[in-house]
């Protein structure tokens, strides 16, 4: 059955609210990327209020914030934040709530500890290391030149990051506004994104673990160079399974919508897709940078050649762990993929 999603409710501006389900708010906020939205979720929570997902570091969110609040709380106290993951879309702001507003952060232990390793800068600043992957997985010199120029474009994306934390973990059930809340992790996008699910009036929060429209950035990092991101994601759709096919999804990008099961099969056929074209494509031994064309039917520029090659990766190395393809480092240093014998 072709996947037909249906949104039940009409595009918001940005700082305009709507009450989704019972006690469930939705906020449109802007983002300063081509990807130019996020959805965050306001939550009644007896007396007070508990936010999921805070938005990315910039002044303009804070002020829409800060009128969006006093519209939906008029004033109450937001105890908690829970935050999906640690992309600084999400978690940026969870310094701010804490400072401004008390609120006390919710989260997996791995996304926390993430947070903290990225914003240390060590990894995601550590150029030369980004650049001999790159390298290692064939990409040509054009490619490299502007890594550092735009990995400093984006410098600073939390506010101070929040020391403390309350760990959340798989199933756990959180008590909100008397409702009991699933927690549901799962790999791939990040390493334990946490999506929040309720049975009571059959609304799932999905965060970036399933998107309506976009598929979720699925990459492979110079930290962990066997990682098998593409497998953890599709582990993750099991989770998902038993729940109602008329279930409301809370998105992070794009709009609320129904037909869950309908896109868990098309993100995997998508995906499908592209490990079918990168299996073809190696037939003769190649480079990851030689596989992105067969994966990506765009021009990819300097800008966007580390999202597209860290996709790829995630694709080779799922075939790899299937047994499909085989890697060797070559005598020049390069790393090439061929069909398993
Ligand atoms: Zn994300």
């Amino acid at each position: 059955m072709p996947y037909t999603p249906e949104y039940p409710f009409r595009k918001l501006d940005y700082g305009e609210t709507l009450e989704v389900a019972s006690g469930i708010h939705w906020v449109r906020m802007p983002l300063p990327f081509a990807l130019n939205h996020i959805n965050l979720w306001l939550l009644k929570d007896g007396d007070g209020w508990t936010v999921v997902d805070t938005g990315y570091n910039v002044q303009e969110i804070c002020d829409i914030w800060g009128g969006a609040i006093s519209t939906i709380t008029g004033g109450a106290p937001i105890n908690r934040s829970i935050v999906t993951h640690f992309h600084p879309d999400h978690m940026g702001l969870a310094g701010w709530f804490e400072e401004n507003y008390g609120t006390q952060l919710w989260m997996t232990y791995s996304e926390w500890l993430q947070a903290h390793v990225a914003a240390s800068e060590t990894v995601t600043h550590n150029f030369d290391r980004w650049i001999e992957f790159y390298r290692d997985n064939g990409a040509p010199e054009n490619m490299t030149v502007g890594f550092k120029e735009v990995r400093d474009a984006f410098r600073d994306p939390w506010y101070r990051l929040p020391e403390t934390v309350r760990r959340i973990q798989d199933n756990e059930e959180i008590d909100i506004d008397g409702r009991t809340w699933q927690v549901i992790t799962g790999g791939g996008h990040s390493h334990e994104h946490a999506s929040l699910w309720c049975p009571e009036i059959n609304v799932l929060i999905s965060g970036d673990q399933i998107l309506p429209r976009i598929s979720s950035n699925i990459s492979l990092w110079y930290t962990e160079p066997d990682g098998d991101p593409l497998r953890h994601y599709f582990e993750s759709f099991v989770k998902f399974r038993h729940l109602p096919e008329d279930v409301l999804v809370l998105p992070s990008h794009d709009y609320p919508f129904r037909g869950l099961h309908g896109r868990l099969d098309d993100l995997l056929a998508h995906h499908q897709t592209r490990l079918d074209a990168a299996l073809e494509f190696c037939a003769k031994p190649q480079t990851a940078t030689d596989v992105i064309p067969s994966l990506f039917s765009r021009e990819i520029g300097a800008f966007e050649f580390g999202f597209a090659i860290g996709e790829t990766l995630a694709h080779l190395n799922y075939l790899v762990s299937d047994g499909s393809l085989e890697r060797h480092k070559d005598d020049d240093g390069v790393i090439r993929y061929r069909r398993a014998a």
